[in-house]
């Protein structure tokens, strides 16, 4: 059978625009047909080292044209890439280097220390001159390498917000058909240049924007790591017109003083998700005339489950994350407690289970139907509403409270910098909520104030029963608030009673 593969693209698209650029990296453009030379130069030094189907080859760096070839190299023949988060420890890298068990770590020029540290010398390092080595070899050619749509294609670590990072095997047929729905959301063309700014580490970095802008031949600007300024600087001289980010890098290039004046002509379109957007940010960047689509979506499902829809709706519900996906089906499961009902979503982009852990697998999966743990709702037209995750929801006097919510309410207002809303429990309610708040500048907000400030807002049961001030919030390397860190907090330090 013929590859069909998604490191059968680079060749696919070299057939199609051979000398289109594929990829730019400061001081370095590379086209389809180069990219493809390389890619099958590097899959058939793979296939030298005895790296097969189904073995693991992982990657430790910041995103580069390099990531992405042994990602194309890996896919080609099989084996499955595993790339790794770069703001993890090198005991916590380890944790995921035992349970991955690669043949392989490739790592870029400043991550040699981190991967030697996470490796304890039992994986063979493949540094970046090695690499080069590796893609300039003589190599006989491949020939076909069978690898199918059902073949697994990355593991993914999951983000860990609600206890440890899970790896989550997508395969060749989840990625593209990630990257089909996508399509029939939004109109990605062969003269778009996207910025490729969110890590490719995360299912957000890789699969949304990347895949599909190179499935339709555009070009892909790579940057290193997202820094606000630059990113500003990129969007206007490397004339982008895409880019895929989560909430905090939009709220930091929005918060940068360049941002007002910031050249953004050139942009068509915005997707991000992963986590609520605030409606200042959501506004900010439609001031500038940027129009943003909200997706929803997690690791396992590669990860688009609902997006926006480019197009006037889109301007028109901007914190809205859209309708579910082409190739996605969702289903809603009553809550008992009356609250908002359960996600399940089931579909071609929807992954298998997760790497060696059938316990967590069978607790996620009900037949072909993913559990999402996430309250969602969709309104009449279709338009979806992520409450928060179930887990999240403070019960209080039989009420059901969303913290994210809460956290909308309050971060809109002027004393609060941002917020984190979780339950506490109470002798009399049963739980409570506690707001942790980073006050804006010069601000020192009180639980008085601000339950005053919220009471025209919210039902009573929804305000704040304690705030505690803090200086930031605890989040996670994609930029999610870790609740259970919060919760987690001994309640003898709780604040005194309002
Ligand atoms: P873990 O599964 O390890 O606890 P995680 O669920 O945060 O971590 P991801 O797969 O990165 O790992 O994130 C998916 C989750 O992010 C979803 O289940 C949902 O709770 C949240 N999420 C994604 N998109 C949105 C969005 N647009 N609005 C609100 N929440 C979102
Ligand atoms: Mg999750």
């Amino acid at each position: 059978m013929p590859d069909y593969g998604i490191g059968s693209w680079p060749w696919r698209q070299a057939r199609i625009r051979p000398h289109k650029v594929a990829f730019t990296q400061p001081g370095h453009a590379l086209s389809y047909v180069r990219l493809a030379e390389r890619v099958e130069r590097l899959a058939a030094a793979l296939l030298a080292r005895r790296i097969r189907r189904g073995h693991r080859v992982a990657y430790l760096g910041f995103n580069d044209i390099a990531a992405l070839e042994v990602f194309f190299a890996a896919a080609r023949i099989g084996a499955i890439f595993v790339p790794l988060n770069t703001r993890l420890t090198g005991s916590e890298l380890s944790v995921l280097l035992q349970d991955s068990t690669p043949s392989l770590l490739f790592h870029d020029s400043g991550h040699h220390q981190l991967a030697q540290e996470a490796s304890h010398g039992l994986v063979w390092l493949v540094g970046p001159d090695e690499r080069e080595a590796m893609t300039a070899e003589p190599s006989p050619e491949l020939v076909d390498t069978d690898v199918g749509l059902g073949d697994d294609a990355v593991i993914l670590y999951t983000s860990g917000t609600t206890g440890v990072p899970k790896g989550a095997v997508l395969t060749h047929g989840n990625l593209t058909f990630n990257t089909m729905n996508q399509l029939a959301h939004v109109d990605v063309l062969s003269t778009d240049t996207a910025l490729v700014v969110a890590p490719l580490f995360h299912a957000a970095g890789l699969g949304q924007v990347t895949l599909p802008t190179l499935f339709k031949g555009g070009t892909l600007a790579v940057s290193p790591r997202f820094q606000a300024a630059q990113a500003l600087t990129d969007i206007a001289e490397r004339h982008i017109t895409s880019f895929a980010a989560v909430p905090t890098i939009l709220k930091m290039m929005c918060d940068h003083p360049a941002f007002p004046t910031a050249d953004l002509s050139s942009l068509r379109y915005v997707i991000y998700g992963g986590s609520p957007a605030s409606q200042d940010v959501a506004r900010a960047w439609q001031q500038r005339g940027v129009t943003l689509l909200q997706g929803y979506g997690m690791t396992e499902a590669s990860p688009g489950v609902t997006l926006a829809v480019l197009g006037d709706a889109a301007m028109a519900k901007p914190v809205s994350p859209g309708v579910p996906h082409f190739f996605t089906d969702v289903h809603q499961r009553p809550c008992e407690a009356g609250g908002a009902p359960e996600l399940l979503v089931s579909g071609l982009n929807v992954f298998r289970g997760y790497w060696k852990r059938p316990a967590d697998t069978a607790a996620a999966m009900e037949g072909r139907w993913l559990r999402t743990g996430d309250a969602v709702t969709f309104d009449k037209d279709g338009w979806a509403t992520v409450a928060g995750r179930i887990k999240d929801v403070i019960i209080s006097g039989g009420e059901n409270i969303y913290p994210a919510e809460v956290e909308a309410r309050l971060d809109a207002l002027p004393d609060v910098r941002e917020s984190a809303v979780v339950g506490v429990p109470d002798e009399r309610w049963g739980e409570v909520g506690l707001a942790y708040v980073v006050p804006a500048s010069g601000a020192a907000p009180t639980v008085e104030g601000l339950r005053q400030e919220l009471s025209g807002q919210l039902a009573p049961y929804k305000l704040p029963r304690y705030v505690r001030v803090v200086d930031h919030l605890p989040r996670n390397a994609t930029g999610k608030i870790m609740r259970k860190a919060l919760r987690d907090r001994h309640p003898d330090r709780l604040p005194a009673r309002s």
